[in-house]
C-alpha cells in the first residue's frame, strides 16, 4: 500500500510503498478513503510533541479517518453490526480501558492511550487497524462522503466537546455573546456548533482572514470581526456596534496564540468562560487580577470522546453541519503540509488515494 511516512522529525514525508497492515482478531482493517489533514500533523512533524510523545519511527500521520471495511477479524462480535464495504469513521482516541477516565468514557485524556496517526499506522496510508469498538458506522443513505466524514473526527470533534463545556458552564443563552477566535479548520465547526448548542446566543467569530470569516458568516456566525492589526479598543468597540454588548459571556478559543488567547480574555464578561481547543502556542499568559477578581472560568478541553463523535455523526446525518473540503492528492501531501503551516488552507484539506476514493463528489 502507499504511504506518506515520518523516518525522523522536521523533514518532508517519505511517500513510499509498504506492506499493507496484518490485523489481530478483534481488529478491523479499514481501507482509508479519506484523512484530514490536521495542524497537529505538521506540529507531529515539527516535534512540538516530541517531549510528551516520542515516536517510534517510521511513523504515519493522518487521524481523522472516514473510509469502508476492508476486513473483519475473527473475533468481532456480530452485535458490532460491521460488515465489509461498510462506510466508517474512526474514533481516534484508543485508551487502556483501566483507568478513571477510560472508565467514563473519556479515552482521549487517558495517560495510557494510543492513536492511530501517531504511530506505524495513520490515515496517511492506504489502510490502518483499528480495534472495532473504535468504530461508527455512517448509513450511506445520507449522502455523507469519506471526505467530508474524516475531518469530524477531530476538527468537527474538538469545537463540539469544547461548545458542551461553555454549554455546561451556563454561560450561554439569549442575551449573551459566543465568541469564536480563530475560523480556520476548527473554527468553521466551532461557529456551528455555538449556534447550535448556544440556545439563542449572539455568535461572533474573530479572524486574521477576510476569506475565512467569510464562510464563518456562511456557517452561521452572526457577526465576523477580523482583528489583524487591530488594537483591542478598536475591536471592543466594532463588537459594542455588530452585538450591542462590549464583552463576550463565551469563548471558545481555536488557535492557542499567546495574542489571541489574550485577547479573548481581555473581551470577557464578568463571570464569563473561557475555553481552550486550540495548540498552536505553547504557553498562556493572562493577568491574574481580573481573572480572580472577575471570576473568569477557564476549560481545557480535549479533542472528544467516543459519545461526542457519535453525536457529531448524527449532527451530519442529520444534516446540521456544514463542510468546507479541500481534496488533495496523496502524492501532494508535503505541499499541502507547507501550506497548512502557513496558514494558506481555507477550511480542511482531506488527503485522498485517487482508486479509492470518492463515493460522490464533495460538496464544499
Ligand atoms: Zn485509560
Amino acid at each position: 500500500m502507499r504511504a506518506a511516512r515520518m523516518h525522523g522529525y522536521n523533514q518532508p514525508l517519505v511517500l513510499e510503498e509498504v506492506e499493507k497492515p496484518k490485523i489481530a482478531p478483534n481488529e478491523v482493517l479499514v481501507r482509508v478513503e479519506a484523512a484530514g489533514m490536521c495542524r497537529t500533523d505538521v506540529q507531529l512533524i515539527d516535534g512540538y510533541f516530541k517531549d510528551y510523545l516520542p515516536l517510534p519511527f517510521p511513523a504515519t500521520p493522518g487521524h481523522e479517518i472516514a473510509g469502508s471495511i476492508e476486513e473483519i477479524g475473527d473475533a468481532v462480535p456480530e452485535s458490532a453490526k460491521l460488515a465489509i464495504g461498510d462506510l466508517v469513521v474512526v474514533a481516534g482516541a484508543w485508551g487502556d480501558g483501566t483507568c478513571r477516565q477510560c472508565r467514563v468514557g473519556d479515552e482521549q485524556i487517558c495517560a495510557h492511550g494510543t492513536w492511530p496517526g501517531f504511530s506505524l499506522y495513520g490515515g496517511y496510508g492506504e489502510y490502518v487497524p483499528v480495534p472495532y469498538r473504535y468504530l461508527i458506522r455512517v448509513d450511506p443513505k445520507f449522502n455523507l462522503t469519506a471526505e467530508e466524514l474524516a475531518p469530524l473526527t477531530d476538527a468537527g470533534l474538538t469545537p463540539y466537546r469544547g461548545i458542551k463545556k461553555l454549554r455546561q458552564a451556563g454561560v450561554v443563552g439569549p442575551d449573551r455573546v459566543v465568541a469564536v477566535l480563530g475560523v480556520g479548520g476548527l473554527g468553521t465547526y466551532a461557529v456551528q456548533y455555538a449556534k447550535l448548542l448556544s440556545s439563542g446566543a449572539t455568535v461572533v467569530a474573530f479572524g486574521r482572514s477576510d476569506e475565512k470569516l467569510a464562510i464563518a458568516k456562511e456557517n452561521g456566525a452572526d457577526h465576523v470581526i477580523n482583528t489583524r492589526g487591530r488594537s483591542i479598543t478598536d475591536i471592543r468597540s466594532e463588537l459594542s456596534n455588530a452585538t450591542g454588548h462590549t464583552e463576550v459571556d463565551a469563548a471558545i478559543d481555536c488557535v492557542g496564540a499567546e495574542d489571541f488567547i489574550q485577547m479573548g480574555f481581555n473581551l470577557l464578561a464578568t463571570a464569563g468562560a473561557f475555553v481552550s481547543v486550540g495548540l498552536v502556542g505553547t504557553r498562556i499568559n493572562i493577568p491574574l487580577f481580573p481573572f480572580v477578581a472577575r471570576e473568569f472560568t477557564y476549560h481545557g478541553s480535549f479533542w472528544g470522546n467516543y459519545s461526542d463523535l457519535s453525536e457529531v455523526i448524527a449532527l451530519a446525518q442529520a444534516g446540521g453541519i456544514k463542510h468546507t473540503v479541500k481534496q488533495v492528492a496523496f502524492e501532494d501531501i508535503n505541499e499541502n503540509l507547507e501550506l497548512l503551516r502557513a496558514g494558506d488552507i481555507v477550511g480542511r484539506a482531506v488527503v485522498t488515494f485517487g482508486a479509492t476514493a470518492s463515493r460522490k463528489a464533495t460538496a464544499g
